[in-house]
């Protein structure tokens, strides 16, 4: 086996985990289960990992994780608020003018 990613954010290992998995790689993840223990333990100690069964696939595997990371680095362009029509800087998650967040309705009693 050989290992293709790791994250301390449990939910992106489990994304790589999903995506691998649809292009038909058997992969494993290890240390996803500490995720209810950090805090406890260093965050080192609680990386998530995603290892590649078959090391035959590692190379496809190491590709599509890396364009998965490109395509989240582009998302982090600027982009343009759906409930007011901001234009907001990439680094923000959520709408700095009605604090909606994308995809989802407005805030209420933030305006
Ligand atoms: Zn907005």
């Amino acid at each position: 086996m050989k290992k293709v990613y790791s994250n301390n954010n449990i939910a992106l290992v489990w994304h790589v985990k999903n995506m691998l998995e649809q292009q038909g790689i058997d992969v494993v993840t290890r240390n996803d289960r500490l995720y209810s223990i950090a805090g406890e333990i260093p965050v080192t100690e609680c990386m998530g990992e995603v290892w590649v069964v078959n090391a035959l696939y590692y190379q496809y595997a190491e590709r599509l994780v890396k364009e998965m990371e490109k395509l989240e680095s582009e998302e982090m362009k600027d982009w343009t608020c759906d409930a007011c029509g901001e234009d907001i800087s990439g680094t923000f998650a959520v709408c700095w003018n009605c604090q909606s967040v994308p995809g989802c309705e407005p805030a209420s009693g933030l305006t």
